[in-house]
Parts: C-alpha cells; structure tokens; sequence
C-alpha cells in the first residue's frame, strides 16, 4: 500500500489540515453539565496514567498508516470523517455508553433514535414509518429482506448486477433465492430484463439501488412502481450511500424522478455514516407498513421492564446497539436538519457540483475518458487505450501515481457493456475494465478542486514521459 506523504501534504496545506482538527465544540462545559445529574464517584477504577497516555501517543502514530480520510485530496473510496459535533457528542455519550437495545439501557438515547428516525422517514416523505438504527447498511438491507421473506416465504428477490454485493450474500444467510438482473449500458437495472424475470412468477421483492456503490447510478424506480402493479411485489429501495441526495437541488430528471418516488416503496436503507457526517456503526432501516413489527415480537424475559413505551429492541434484530450513534447522529441533525435547500442539503449540492468540475477537466485531458455522466457524487473513468487490458493497467499505474502526488483515488471494474460506449478503448481482450474511480463525499473537495486537477494532470505528466 502506497503511503501517503503526510509531510509534504502537512506543509501545503497546513491551514486546512488544522482546521478539521481545531473545529470542535467545546466538550468540558457539555461535561460538566452531564456531571451535575450524574457525579462521578471520586474512586474511579485506577489505572496507570502514564503508561495510558504513552500508549494513546503510540495509538496516533499507529494511524498514520492510514490514507487521509479527512483531507479533500483523498478522494477515493466512499470515506470522510464525521461532523466535529458528531464527534463530540458520541464522545460526550461514551461517559454513559447507553444500549440502545431497551429503554432500560438507553432511556434518553432511544427518544433521540426515534425522533432522528423519524425525520429521516419524513425526507423521504413518509409521515408513518417503522424503523431503527442498525450497525450498518448491511444489517439494515438484511433486516429489510428478511421481513420481505417473512411476507412472501419461498419467493425469489432480484437486484441489480450494480447492486451492493451484500445482497447476494444476505439472501444467502436467509435462505432467500437470489437472482441478479443484468443492467444496461447506463449501470441501471435494465427493466426489459427484469419484467422478463417477473413473468417467472416467482419473485417476492426487487432491490431497487438508489446509488450504487461502485458507480452511483440509479435503478429507474418509477418504471420497476410500474410494474409492481403489473406484477405485485416488494420493492425495498437500498438507498445506502445516495439517500440524503433526495435533498439536492440540482439533480438530473430521471435522477429526480426516482427520489421523488421514494414514498411509494415498501422499505429503505440509508447510512448516515455516508453521507450523514456520523462515525461508522449507523446505519437506518425504514418500513412504510408500521405492521411490520409483528414479525419483530420475540419473547425477552429480562430487558423490558421500566415502561409500555416501545423498546427499539422490539423491533431490531441486533440486541445491543450503541446509544451514542443516536446521541451523535441527533445533534448533527439539530444542527444540519435533514430539509431542502438548507446548509446540509447545500452541502450535497457542493459535493454535485465538484463531480461536474472534475468530469469536465477528464474532458479536457484528452487521455481521459469518463465512462458516464455523474448521477451523483462519483465519477468513474478510463483512459484512451488501444485495448481493454492496457486501459485497465494504465489505471492501476495512474492510482500509485496520483498517490505520490498526495491524490489519492480508487479502482473499481466495470463490465464492457458500460465501458464500450465511451469509445475509449479499440480493441476488447477483456471483458472487465479497471477503471480510476473518485467519491466527491466532502463539500471542500469542491473549493480544493483546481488544485486536484492540477496535481492530477501533473501525475498524468510523470505517466506519459
Ligand atoms: C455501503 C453500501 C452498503 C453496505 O453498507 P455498510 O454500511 O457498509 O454495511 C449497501 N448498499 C449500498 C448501496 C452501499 O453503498
């Protein structure tokens, strides 16, 4: 793995670096007040001091082995750090660790889960909703089929060759038939081939991605509505990374057309920590039918016991859960609410719009060739070759390179079918390309952008002397 030049990144871009630190609330006062309802007890377990804080020193540098997550010239995988206020309110929470399980371990946690839930229900229009937080998009997708199995046992669900790899995995540990549909030139479910796969008869559910991981396209979810009347079946919406786009001002109409019938479908999964400035560990899983819960009820001798109000544990799959994702997630989203036009949604503008500045200087380069026009935030390109192959190694060289200019991308493949039509490659010796791929998840990236076209184009410079 290549090592990031922090020096030489530091020097540059020092103010920068220093501000993503330095920009925190203040926790001592938030402290102090948490202590005047819960004193600490003067004996607290004694540990060694020293030796603590020379192992959290060792910790630090331990990190730098790390890419910067944090910094705009990391622009690779779907990563950035959280919100300075989410940060300080998960660390906040870690002086109770409450257990979002019962509203016996997290009494003032679970009230926040629900509400930040139910305003995350009501971004996508519902104002009647059953859903939680889970550890991740993963868990959420696997509660959300597995409740698609409970209503049509046996039954078969479809997802997109571009949908999340998971779920094919998912539909495995439930013993879910699985059939993939191959999507089309676009990245997007092709829905000629999906009604040929619903006139089997056997299908119970369609995963409809709204986002995908690897390109961020989008499955046309007003045509697979369509035939969900032709066909009756689920659709569950794995809106994962791109949900909180359905915030964005200024999206493509076919792109808009799928968030804006978001409130049609049968249940969803966003993760907040994507797109929502959390830490890992939260993700959110939305049911339409609140009814749901039935298939919930389980028997717990021992955790329900301080009041009638629901327990999130009634309706969650994983027991423990921790508080703090909701304690977190709550203030981030007192500060930044999750409505139109506001600073968040702004901010994802932001993010859009430095996918379209970085897609037009790929244009420019001549070499570079980018294989769609963004949905979102994520661009994916290849470069003119004369075969497949050559496209593929060229992309493997150029990621090392851009790195030791301190612009750090991804690689992801791509089947031919989406590749061909970019007219970049002449000859097909292969039927996967690797592509360069760059996730524009952090509003700076925007501000930074001549500066990262500057480095790239001169890594690109170093490749063709
Ligand atoms: C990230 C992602 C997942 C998996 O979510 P985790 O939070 O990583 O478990 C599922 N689906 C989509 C579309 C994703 O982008």
């Amino acid at each position: 793995m290549q090592k990031p030049h922090i020096t030489l990144l530091l020097s540059l871009v020092v103010g920068c670096l220093m501000s993503h630190f330095a920009n925190s609330p203040d926790i001592s006062r938030a402290l102090e007040l948490l202590q005047t309802a819960f004193p600490l007890p003067a004996s607290s377990p004694a540990y060694d001091q020293q030796a603590a804080q020379t192992i959290l020193e060792e910790t630090a540098v331990r990190l730098h082995e790390n890419y910067p997550y944090h910094h705009p010239f990391y622009l690779g995988q779907m990563l950035k750090p959280p919100h300075p206020l989410a940060r300080e309110a998960y660390h906040l929470a870690m002086y109770l660790n409450p257990n979002n399980h019962a509203l016996d371990g997290g009494r003032a946690s679970s009230v926040m889960e629900k509400e930040c839930v139910a305003q995350l229900a009501q971004m996508f229009g519902w104002s009647t909703h059953l859903g939680h937080l889970t550890s991740g998009g993963t868990f959420a997708n696997l509660e959300a089929l597995w409740v698609c199995r409970e209503i049509a046992p046996g039954k078969v669900v479809l997802a997109s060759q571009q949908a999340h790899y998971t779920h094919a995995r998912i539909t495995a540990v439930l013993g879910i038939p699985f059939r993939s549909v191959p999507g089309d030139s676009q990245g997007c479910m092709d829905v000629t081939v999906l009604e040929h796969e619903l006139k089997k008869g056997d299908v119970g559910a369609v995963v409809v991605t709204l986002g995908t991981t690897a390109a961020g396209t989008l499955d046309p979810l007003p045509a697979i509505l369509e035939l969900r009347e032709k066909y009756g079946f689920r659709v569950h919406v794995d809106a994962a990374y791109g949900g909180y786009f359905t915030l964005a001002s200024k999206l493509q109409p076919h792109v808009r057309a799928a968030y804006d019938a978001l409130s049609q479908v049968d249940s969803i999964v966003i993760d907040p920590h994507k797109h929502g400035l959390q830490p890992y560990g939260c993700g959110c899983v939305l049911f339409r039918d609140p009814s749901v819960g039935r298939f919930y009820r389980h028997d717990s001798p021992y955790t329900y016991f301080s009041s009638e109000e629901l327990h999130l544990g009634e309706i969650s799959l994983e027991c423990s859960r921790p508080g703090a994702s909701a304690v977190a997630l709550w203030a981030t989203m007192q500060l930044l609410p999750v409505v139109k036009a506001g600073v968040f949604a702004q901010s994802l503008d932001a993010c859009l719009q430095a996918a379209q500045t970085l897609l037009q200087y790929l244009r420019s380069t001549r070499c570079f060739v980018p294989i769609l026009e963004p949905s979102l935030d994520i661009v994916i390109w290849t470069v003119q070759a004369n075969s497949a192959s050559e496209a593929s190694a060229f992309a493997k060289r150029f990621f090392d390179v851009a790195a030791q200019h301190d612009i750090h991308l991804a690689l992801a493949s791509f089947p031919r079918k989406m590749v061909e039509p970019c007219g970049a490659i002449k000859v097909w010796d292969a039927e996967q390309v690797t592509c360069l791929r760059s996730c524009l998840m952090k509003p700076e990236h925007l501000t930074w952008m001549p500066e990262i076209t500057k480095r790239i184009g001169e890594a690109l410079r170093e490749m063709q002397t």
